[in-house]
């Protein structure tokens, strides 16, 4: 079946990706979402989550980065790993070698379990640079000026601007997320957000028929 098709004789429901740039939106879109029904998969946070309660990715992210990897209560020492990691491009590859793979993994799993929706969504902001768009049916990209995401980061964590730029310029531009995506919501603070997702919600059911 083609990315473009749509299979109604299965009562699975449709894979809808989102994406964007870092502090693009993804959230608070899908939170609009949410509201509409539709059950959402945050893969960032669930990522968070297994490195932190995985046996298996514990004991790796160990063996990678030394038992430094997690603090005494049980966290992961995210500063020690993003040190490590963001300066060896190695490195970073293996780490993503071993998250990536468990994310998607968990991400079926829960996909599988979803009953009676009309689609789910997938939140990730490496969508495109991880492949697993691949395994979605269709991609929405959250788009936001750079200018404008950079305020609202540095406004959401108390974090330091040359630190998200630093993010920023480690992901793939909008432009290219823009042409790989099926439909492009804005998020510039010119364009109202819930009437968009409304509008796109519709098309999704109507796709649906
Ligand atoms: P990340 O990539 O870091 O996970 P994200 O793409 O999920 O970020 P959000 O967390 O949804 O982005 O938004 C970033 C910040 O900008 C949040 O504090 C959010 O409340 C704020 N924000 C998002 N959209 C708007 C908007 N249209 N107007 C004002 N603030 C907004």
């Amino acid at each position: 079946m083609s990315k473009f098709s749509i299979d109604q004789s299965s009562s699975s429901p449709l894979k809808i990706g989102i994406t964007g740039g870092i502090g693009s939106g993804k959230t608070t879109v899908c939170k609009i979402f949410s509201t509409l029904g539709i059950p959402v998969y945050n893969a960032d946070d669930r990522a968070k989550y297994l490195m932190t309660n995985n046996l298996e990715i514990i004991d790796k992210l160990k063996q990678l980065f030394g038992e430094a990897a997690y603090l005494p209560d049980g966290n992961l020492n995210r500063q020690h790993i993003a040190q490590i990691a963001f300066n060896d491009p190695t490195i970073l590859q293996q780490l993503n070698a071993i998250v990536h793979p468990a994310v998607y993994e968990d991400g079926l799993a829960w996909q599988a379990a979803q009953k009676n929706v009309p689609y789910t969504l997938k939140e990730a902001a490496l969508l495109f640079e991880s492949g697993s768009y691949l395994a979605l049916d269709k991609i929405i990209t959250v788009f936001a000026p750079k200018e404008i995401r950079l305020q609202r980061v540095v406004a959401r964590d108390k974090t330091d601007p040359a630190e998200v730029i630093a993010r920023m310029n480690k992901q793939m531009e909008d432009t290219k997320k823009i042409q790989l995506a099926d439909f492009v919501i804005f998020n510039d603070g010119k364009h109202a957000l819930i009437p968009q997702v409304h509008r796109l919600h519709h098309r999704l059911l109507r796709l649906l028929g």
